[in-house]
Formats: C-alpha cells, sequence, structure tokens
C-alpha cells in the first residue's frame, strides 16, 4: 500500500532506503499522493511536487552511490516561516503576499545537502503568533484527531498548526517548526507526535521570518523521538550568518538514546501545578513520573518560583522584538503594497500597506510591543521583563547546579480544543496556553514534548521534558525512555 510507507518513521525509512526496500521517489509519490487527498485538513499551502521529485531522483542517485546521511531521501514539509528560494514563503501573512525569496534558509539548505525532500510549504499562525493556527492569512489548518465520534473540528495547535497536522495526519515523514513560546511543542501535543525545541542557538535563525529573536529557534516535528534526534542533527550547527548561533560541536544525538536512564535526577516544578489543572492533565504527569522512576530515575521535587511571571514576561518582551522585527514590512521591500490614492504620501502609502497586511493578532503584537518599548514606559515594562527573565533562568540554572538533569511538566493545560472556541474570548485566554512552554524560551532551555496518553475523548495529550543547554542527547535519551513506557501508538481515524 502506497499510503503505508507515509506512515514510516525517517529511522525506518533510512533503514529501508538503504536496504533497497524503497526508493526516496516512491515515498516522495506515496506523500505527494496523500497531501493531493488531504486538503480538507488545510496543512500545506504551497505545494511544490515537481521540486520534491526532482530532489527524490538526485537522492536516490545519492543512495545507491553509497550515500551515509540518515535524512537523504526523507520527504519533509517546511513552516511557512522558512524562507525557501523561489517558493512562496508568506509567514502566513497577507502582506508577503507575492514573495519568493532569493534566499534559502539556512536550516532548509542544511536538510537539502543531507539530501531530504521538499513536498511544500505548511501552514501556521500569521508570523508564528497564535496557538491555534487561527490567525493564518489561509485559514486555519485542521487536526486530524477527533473527540470520540465527534465531528467538530479542532485546532492543531498554534503556530506550527500545519507542520504538527501534516506529521500526524502521515502526510509527510516529518516537518519543520519553529517555536518562540511553545509553537513546537504545544501542537506536537495536540496531535499525538514528538516536538523539539533545541537550545537558543543551536540552529541557525538566518532566513527564518523573525518574529522575537532572543526567543525563536527552529526544530523538529516527528513521529517518534529517534528522529527528533536525527532530524535535529541536520538542522543544527554554527552559521556564520547568525550571530547567536553557537559555534559548538554537534553530536550524533541519535548515539545518546541508550535507553539507560538509572541513576538521573529528573525534577517535579511544584509551580507548574497550577489552579483549575484537569485532572486528567495531573494525572498524566503523575504516571510519567512514575514511568521514569521505574526505568531508573530519581524523581526530585523542585521549585522554579518565578514561573508565575513568565507570561507576563514572555508577552512584553516577545511583542517587543516582534514590533521591531516587522517594522521592515512596509510595502517598500517585501511582498504587499496598498493601492495608493490621488495625493497619498510615502506616510499613507506606509499605513496602508500595514493596516491591510497584517492581521488583528499581529496589529495588537505590534502595538504592545511599541507601547512598552516607548520612552515613558520602557523601565516599567520592557525593562522590568528583562530583569524577572534573568531571574526565571537562575530558577532553571540553580535546579541543575542541584543536580537535575532534566525536568517533566505537563506540556499543555488542555488537549486540543474546538476551532472557534476562542474566537470571542480575551487575547489573554489563548496566551494562557503557552504557560508551561513559554519558560524554557525564556530560559534558552531545550524542551520536547512528547505524547504519553489520552484525555476521556480519546484526544492525544503530552508532557514536556526541560533539559540543560546544549543536553539534547541527554534530553532526548530520557524523552525515549518515556516514549517506550507510555507506548502510545494511536493514530487519528482518518475522516479527510
Ligand atoms: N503561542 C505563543 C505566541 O502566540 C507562541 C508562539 C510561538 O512559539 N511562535 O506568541
Amino acid at each position: 500500500m502506497m499510503s503505508e510507507l507515509t506512515k514510516l518513521t525517517i529511522a525506518e525509512a533510512r533503514d529501508r532506503l538503504r536496504a533497497g526496500d524503497v526508493t526516496a521517489t516512491e515515498l516522495t509519490e506515496a506523500c505527494l499522493a496523500e497531501i493531493e487527498k488531504a486538503d480538507a485538513l488545510g496543512a500545506f499551502v504551497h505545494k511544490t511536487p515537481e521540486l520534491a521529485l526532482q530532489q527524490a531522483a538526485a537522492a536516490d542517485a545519492r543512495i545507491q552511490g553509497g550515500a551515509e546521511n540518515p535524512m537523504c531521501g526523507i520527504p519533509l514539509g517546511i513552516k511557512d516561516l522558512f524562507c525557501t528560494q523561489g517558493v512562496p514563503s508568506q509567514a502566513a501573512s497577507n502582506i508577503l503576499e507575492g514573495f519568493k525569496p532569493e534566499y534559502e534558509s539556512t536550516v532548509t539548505t542544511q536538510l537539502w545537502q543531507a539530501g531530504a525532500i521538499m513536498l511544500g510549504k505548511l501552514n501556521m499562525d500569521e508570523f508564528a503568533m497564535g496557538s491555534s493556527n487561527e490567525t493564518s492569512c489561509y485559514g486555519n489548518a485542521v487536526n486530524p484527531w477527533r473527540r470520540g465520534n465527534e465531528e467538530t473540528a479542532l485546532t492543531p495547535g498554534g503556530s506550527s498548526g500545519g507542520s504538527a497536522s501534516a506529521v500526524a495526519a502521515d502526510l509527510c515523514l516529518a516537518a519543520t517548526g519553529t517555536d518562540t513560546g511553545g509553537s513546537i511543542r504545544q501542537p506536537a501535543a495536540f496531535t499525538g507526535i514528538t516536538g523539539l525545541k533545541p537550545t537558543y542557538g543551536r540552529c541557525s535563525r538566518w532566513g527564518i521570518v523573525a518574529f522575537a529573536s532572543s526567543l525563536d529557534q527552529a526544530g523538529p516535528m516527528t513521529k517518534s523521538v529517534r528522529d527528533a534526534a536525527i532530524m535535529l542533527r541536520a538542522m543544527a550547527g554554527h552559521d556564520p550568518k547568525d550571530s547567536t548561533s553557537a559555534d559548538i560541536p554537534v553530536p550524533d544525538f541519535e548515539a545518546a538514546i541508550t535507553g539507560d536512564i538509572r541513576g538521573k535526577t529528573i525534577g517535579i516544578p511544584k509551580e507548574y501545578r497550577m489552579e483549575g489543572m484537569p485532572a486528567e492533565i495531573e494525572k498524566l504527569w503523575a504516571d510519567g513520573a512514575d514511568m521514569l522512576r521505574d526505568a531508573g530515575a530519581k524523581i526530585v521535587d523542585i521549585s522554579l518560583p518565578h514561573t508565575k511571571y513568565a507570561l507576563p514576561t514572555y508577552y512584553v518582551i516577545a511583542p517587543a522584538e516582534a514590533s521591531s522585527n516587522l517594522a521592515r514590512y512596509d510595502g517598500v521591500r517585501f511582498g504587499h503594497r496598498a493601492k495608493l490614492a490621488q495625493g497619498d504620501g510615502i506616510t499613507e502609502m506606509y499605513e496602508k500597506t500595514r493596516a491591510e497586511g497584517f492581521g488583528a493578532e499581529v496589529q495588537r503584537r505590534v502595538m504592545v510591543g511599541t507601547y512598552v518599548l516607548s520612552a515613558g514606559f520602557y523601565d516599567a515594562y520592557y525593562n522590568r521583563a528583562r530583569k524577572v527573565r534573568a531571574l526565571i533562568k537562575r530558577d532553571f540554572d540553580e535546579a541543575f547546579a542541584g543536580g537535575v538533569d532534566a525536568i517533566l511538566t505537563p506540556a499543555t493545560p488542555s488537549a486540543a480544543f474546538g476551532l472557534g472556541e476562542m474566537a470571542d474570548a480575551d487575547p489573554v485566554q489563548m496566551y494562557l496556553n503557552d504557560v508551561f512552554t513559554v519558560t524554557v524560551n525564556l530560559a534558552g532551555l531545550p524542551g520536547i514534548s512528547v505524547p504519553t496518553g489520552v484525555d476521556s475523548s480519546g484526544l492525544p495529550l503530552g508532557l514536556q521534558l526541560i533539559g540543560q543547554p546544549w543536553e539534547e542527547g541527554a534530553l532526548l535519551n530520557v524523552a525515549q525512555t518515556l516514549e517506550d513506557a507510555a507506548g502510545f501508538v494511536a493514530k487519528p481515524a482518518r475522516w479527510w
């Protein structure tokens, strides 16, 4: 069956490609066929079948010649935030309508050099701002999972909602995502897949449309922990074009997965036990801790006292950086330019272009960001947020210095919610989705979401593991233990 091929993990496909059991072209054709049947998911927003088949032919030639890179011949989806040469790269915004970059992001360049294949671009929240994929100019992506037998359309999460939907529905073997405050981990949890946000600086941000530069980080969204390890290695590395990318060696993360976590110390932060947290999430978390204990880890209670300030801190810093980054979209250099009336000057051109091009959430963030950076309020908001950020990071530093190897928390405060359900809610309701994930970005740490269970209506739930900086290998090893113990194998019933 063709569609069985698209269900393969990267590791399985690698082995079968090497064994000559399957070709990259067959894998790619199978994915393209699934993508054609899945428009109802709204995951792929620009399809690149011709490019994919060319890349597949090249990969097959390399594999026949003995290519050893595990990503060679692996068909991927790419979040629309990554600039891909000659292919629309819109960050799901009307303001970038028609923008086809002349250049390729470093992360995707490295993936293509490794022999991976691009099937197309994936839906997301506009400029990666959101938690439900509903701020996209293309319309929302849809979660392949449903509650029991209900037909209510659920969000795949955001901002990397298209990536999550595509991987969960087996339209591709894996996808790229980006995570500024949870945008890889939350959609991964909502769709029953694995999502890894690496240490800040592990992957180059060059050629990725910037949201909040001190928080943004690219990472893999995959069907297994092992796949995250394999794909991260191809994405990571120092890049002279991004001064914040770290000049340290990229280890073989897959080799770090030994399945042995005996003697490791796992911290359970008491501040993540939020008031009103659903009992199902409490139980999932406790079960996860038991699984790691059974595997030989030591479970300890820890305190991260500044956790309660993380969301307000994030929602000052991220909009501040966004308002500065988004100043470049002015109708002059990229994408959309508004039609002007007689007598309009350059100011009207900027104003009309930005009013037409940016959606409501992006405009809200630009306004909040400009406000917190304004001369009169800079100290009260932005500067104070920077200081609190340092305290949040110090909490983690102290936990790690105290002997904690990794920290276990829920990934999200709930399972996937219905599309439109938050439409009339206060925007802060949506921001609460990020309560367990933003601390990790503020502290620059690696974090991974692993599917570990389902709620009472059968929807996937994930746990998050947070690791020490640059210790993605050790983190992946703990994550693998959790994956093995949880044995999450459920797949969404096909309705699309
Ligand atoms: N949901 C968060 C926000 O809206 C995080 C987004 C992200 O990680 N890109 O800012």
